[in-house]
């Protein structure tokens, strides 16, 4: 594996996996917001800069085939505007204008390819009506990943280099973000700018983290946060639960949890990391206190009581006071902090306190040296929304990908390219 700042890209065609996956306005289909875009430039400069060219690749939501309303032409006109040149751009990813086009593009050059996911080869799952047996799944599953293997080694001979920088695919073992990297031999292919920084922020926490080491962990649900807290239980000396998921660990332990948020099948789970937090030194932190709603609204009443004792058909919906207290005071201590999901139902104001006080809290720490990673969409978008992204050290673009490398599962997209 080689690394894109010592490379040098000088009469090369590097052929680029990004995440150009951008929302777009459902009316005028303008880019709505071009985090992810400007995320892939340090990586598109470097090598035009050096005197190569870049043909770029991306997926763009889910299209069942060619679907216009998925097309990544709107992208167009914001990378060239971040880029200063023109880009062309490809409207069939594998049709026989992109061959030549890519054949024929000069150092220096940019084009862009239309969205990867027209062709079911790019994801390699094969969408087929319930009633298909399982013999049936299977051979059309094997007929799909060898057509998958096809349009990578396709891909591929567009360009000298592979270039992968779309860290939110990269938990995907698809054509352009993992099948591909096979077709080129380690000295010709990396991870871009984006990648690299990603992984140094997750490895920093993961493996070298100082401490004291607190990770705050929210959202709804304690079944999708179950492995990432499992791993995280061997690393970490605090461990702070928030969000709709405490209401679960509060239930496992006998407390009245009235209409709140809870999964009744995860009870023994929830009893299983209380005990396993406790075999290994860890502290595990529950809010003391929650605001309660009689319902699931912006306008709903509401009281404050303890957090093991919400009153039938009132729900808890965000942290208090007391609990804010308590959190803020952990993460002030801390010299490493990771961050995943909000406290409370931030979408309404009414219910975003919590969050809006752990955002400030994480800032404030940062700004007295702890190293802190945010990293799932809610709580990025918590800390975009109080304006602290550039307070804090690193915020993490990948979901998904985020929380699988933090539950300490190999990404088919890492691995492609470390050859592990
Ligand atoms: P997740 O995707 O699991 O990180 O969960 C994020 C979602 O959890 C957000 O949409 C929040 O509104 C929601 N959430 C957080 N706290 C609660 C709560 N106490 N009750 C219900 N939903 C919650």
């Amino acid at each position: 594996m080689k690394m894109i700042d010592s490379f040098n890209f000088k009469g090369l065609k590097a052929i680029v996996r990004v995440d150009f996956n951008v929302p777009l306005d459902k009316q005028t289909r303008e880019v709505t917001d071009d985090t992810r875009i400007r995320g892939a430039l340090k990586t598109i400069k470097k090598i035009i800069g050096d005197g190569g060219s870049a043909i770029l690749m991306s997926h763009l939501g889910r299209p069942d085939g060619v679907m216009e309303k998925y097309s990544l032409k709107p992208v167009l006109p914001v990378l060239e505007k971040y880029l200063g040149v023109s880009v062309a751009f490809a409207p069939d990813a594998l049709g026989d204008e992109a061959v030549a086009m890519a054949r024929d593009i000069k150092p220096g050059e940019v084009m862009m390819l239309e969205n990867v996911r027209f062709y079911p080869e790019e994801e390699g799952k094969p969408k087929l009506p319930e009633t298909a047996t399982d013999e049936e799944k299977k051979a059309a599953k094997a007929e799909l990943k060898a057509r998958q293997k096809k349009m990578a080694e396709k891909l591929s001979t567009y360009a000298d280099i592979y270039v992968n920088d779309a860290f939110g695919t990269a938990h995907r073992a698809h054509a352009t973000t993992a099948v591909i990297a096979g077709f080129f031999p380690e000295e010709k292919r990396m991870f871009g700018f984006l990648i690299n920084s990603e992984l140094a922020a997750m490895d920093k926490v993961l493996s070298s983290a100082q401490k004291p080491f607190t990770a705050v962990m929210g959202g709804a649900k304690v079944s999708d946060k179950i492995l990432i807290i499992e791993n995280l239980l061997d690393r970490v000396d605090n461990l702070i639960i928030g969000g709709g998921m405490t209401y679960t660990f509060i239930k496992a332990q006998g407390g009245r949890i009235g209409n709140s948020l809870c999964e009744e099948d995860k009870l023994d789970i929830a009893r299983d990391i209380i005990e396993k937090a406790k075999e290994k030194g860890v502290s595990l932190l529950f809010p003391t206190d929650g605001i309660n709603a009689d319902k699931f609204d912006a306008a709903a009443d509401t009281y404050v009581s303890a957090i093991d004792d919400v009153k039938d058909g009132w729900m808890g919906l965000d942290i208090g006071p007391g609990s804010i207290a308590l959190f803020e005071k952990v993460i002030m201590e801390s010299k490493t902090i990771l961050w995943n999901g909000p406290m409370g139902v931030f979408e309404m104001d009414k219910f975003s306190a919590g969050t809006t006080a752990i955002a400030r809290a994480v800032a404030k720490a940062t700004e007295q040296g702890a190293f802190s990673l945010i990293g799932g969409g809610d709580s990025v978008a918590a800390i975009n929304k109080n304006g602290l992204a550039d307070r804090v050290s690193y915020v993490s673009t990948g979901g998904g990908a985020m929380l699988e490398y933090m539950e300490g599962k190999k990404l088919p997209g890492i691995t492609a390219i470390r050859g592990e």
